[in-house]
């Protein structure tokens, strides 16, 4: 499919919208009550500090709902009240976070369900409004929905776009495009979707495999086997790894993006010389601001000396997860949860370690006193993280409040 093509013809076409129904004054007042919390402003305001009895709150200077997500729920909010009796459907998981998808179940609005691993759109009728989430969809979800004449809602975010640009220049240039991301993942699934020839990366060990074989090659059939599922079909990398672009998942760690555009560039100019490297490499900056300014917000928070972070975020979200890594990385014993659910009765919590399953631990904040810090997803409304601040401090405090000098 000429990618490039079929999008351009979408964004003339009468029944595909992207920019919200000029609704925003009408949903700006639900927005509000049901994402935003004045125990956050405050302690924003008191320079994200906050102390009740044992404990100081240390909240990261950047975390919680970004631009892009906040518009994705304002938007989908906007397309509820602009068609009050259409069957509505979102393809996905409008952001990753709980709460907010089961706002919009409340709204009558439809999940595509997945049967045995793939999207089930049977139910998705001519004259339905379907949502894109902030993360996108692929072209070919898209060619579908159009074909069925149903009314296209694309949330996506202009920062995912920009990626997408960019594997279509990839493309148009004959360059495989090498995706920093997990190739699970909604978005990389959406961006291989504009790619030609394509090849996912999760780290920089793959990144440094890869370098090795296109410098040194190697046995083809176990390069394709480690990277089975991450690659576009009929991809070689005997003859497909000559010219390469590198192109991002959004909320990847954004200094190990920038490495592996820098590792591919190297290993380019080893094999042909600064004259050629041109035809060989392209690169653009597409690291979006939002995830940039969270993790480095957490970068400046572990040099706090703290007892323990909680970082708040769906379980599926990529970029809470890089968050979490900083913790650990830093040694800083950290629980990440997806609501404040998980904080239970009697100093217990349910979270969930870096690559491990849902585990409950008992006794996780410890007596005396404790500085904590918090940080949050680009998914998580500042309500929830008002939720986990406050069962923390009624699980360890006196109802005495003080702010921190
Ligand atoms: S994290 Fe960045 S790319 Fe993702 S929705 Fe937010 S602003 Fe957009």
């Amino acid at each position: 499919m000429d990618t490039r093509a079929f999008k351009r013809s979408l964004n003339h076409s009468e029944n595909y919208h992207r920019q919200g129904f000029g609704r925003k004054e009408e949903v700006a007042g639900m927005m509000t009550s049901e994402y935003q919390s004045n125990l956050i402003q405050e302690i924003r305001d008191n320079n994200y500090r906050l102390t009740r009895g044992d404990v100081t709150i240390y909240l990261a200077e950047a975390f919680g709902f970004c631009w892009g997500v906040e518009r994705a729920v304002a938007i989908a909010y906007e397309t509820r009240k602009h068609f009050p009796t259409e069957k509505i459907w979102v393809t996905n998981e409008i952001i990753h976070n709980p709460s907010v998808n089961q706002r919009l179940r409340d709204m009558n609005v439809h999940f595509i369900e997945l049967v045995d691993g793939e999207k089930d759109f049977s139910g998705v009728g001519n004259g339905d409004v379907v949502i894109l989430p902030a993360f996108g969809a692929t072209v070919q979800e898209m060619k579908l929905l159009d074909e069925l004449g149903c009314t296209i809602v694309d949330t996506t975010c202009p920062w995912v776009s920009k990626v997408w640009t960019s594997v279509e220049k990839h493309k148009k240039q004959n360059h495989t495009s090498i995706i920093h991301g997990k190739y699970k993942h909604e978005e990389t699934v959406a961006t291989s979707s504009f790619a030609g020839t394509y090849l996912v990366l999760l780290n920089l060990d793959e990144a440094n495999y890869v370098r090795d074989y296109i410098l040194n090659g190697g046995d083809r059939q176990a390069f394709l086997d480690k990277f089975q599922n991450a690659y576009s079909e009929g991809f070689d990398p005997d003859t497909d790894l000559d010219r390469v672009g590198v192109a991002n998942q959004t909320t990847m760690l954004k200094t190990e993006t920038e490495q592996m555009g820098k590792l591919f560039e190297k290993t380019m100019l080893e094999k042909f010389g600064p004259t050629e490297l041109s035809k060989h490499f392209m690169s653009f900056n597409t690291i979006c601001d939002a995830t940039q300014e969270r993790q480095d917000a957490m970068f400046d928070l572990v040099k706090e000396d703290l007892d323990l972070m909680v970082v708040i975020g769906g379980f599926n979200s990529s970029n809470t997860t890089h968050l979490q890594e900083i913790a650990v990385e830093n040694n800083i014993p950290s629980y990440h949860i997806d609501s404040g659910d998980r904080l239970l009765d009697g100093n217990c919590i349910e979270h969930k370690p870096l690559d491990g399953e849902i585990t409950t631990q008992t006794n996780w904040l410890p007596a005396g006193k404790l500085k904590i810090g918090i940080t949050s997803g680009a998914s998580t409304p500042d309500k929830v993280v008002e939720e986990v601040i406050a069962t923390i401090f009624s699980e360890k405090t006196q109802p005495v409040a003080a702010i921190a000098p």
